[in-house]
């Protein structure tokens, strides 16, 4: 079946999805959205208050940021795919709990099956400890490519980072120019980086069990 329609299949189950309790608090899930056949997705935490009141990621101030960012290396989100780790809004932003995590994170591997990225793109510790490794330091892996069995992981400071910490800014748009770099380079013959191994979803689990 197609991307788009894989996708679809998805989306609806995440929508009826009251597998952890946000599920009930938050008013819309939101999924994620781009350009499908996209080399690159954007992971960022979870929705905030604006993305949950339209079911969009990255629609508040960090998503101008983000936009300003892909904009200075030739992207926009229409050429991009982006997600979150959670798909549901922690009441008052909190940090997600570990069972929001274990309950919400199959569908993220799944979505990510289906697009198969060349490069993951993380956005803050959150995104890339979950995805990663749990102990992973973002202050001294940003800007730079970890390739593991299954992902290419380019691990970038969240974009609210900027917001919070100005002085931030030049390091976020060198990473962005490093990321641009990355993309452009060709996709070897014999590459396993599209995760087109992951096949199941006890492949799914098991993969999981390696990242954790
Ligand atoms: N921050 C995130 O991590 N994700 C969003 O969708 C919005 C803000």
């Amino acid at each position: 079946m197609e991307k788009k329609k894989l996708l679809e299949e998805l989306k609806r189950k995440v929508e009826d999805c009251r597998d952890c309790p946000l599920g009930r608090s938050r008013k819309y899930p939101v999924f994620g959205e781009g350009d499908v056949e996209s080399r690159v997705v954007f992971i960022g935490e979870a929705p905030g208050y604006y993305e949950d009141q339209i079911g969009k990621p990255f629609v508040g101030q960090a998503g101008r940021v983000l936009d300003n960012l892909l904009a200075e290396i030739g992207l926009s989100r229409n050429s991009i795919y982006v997600a979150n780790i959670l798909k549901c809004r922690p009441p008052g932003n909190r940090d997600p709990l570990p069972e929001e995590i274990d309950a919400c994170k199959p569908y993220l591997m799944e979505q990510l099956k289906i697009i198969q990225p060349l490069i993951i793109c993380t956005l803050g510790r959150f995104a890339l400890v979950s995805i990663y490794n749990k102990s992973a330091s973002i202050t001294a892996l940003h800007g730079k490519l970890i390739q593991t069995e299954n992902f290419n992981i380019f691990p970038l400071y969240h974009p609210a980072a900027a917001l919070h910490q100005p002085t931030l800014l030049d390091s976020i748009k060198e990473d962005f120019a490093k990321l641009k770099v990355q993309l452009a380079k060709p996709i070897p013959e014999n590459s396993n980086h599209r995760l087109t191994q992951i096949n199941t979803e006890k492949d799914i689990k098991q993969e999981q069990m390696k990242l954790f």
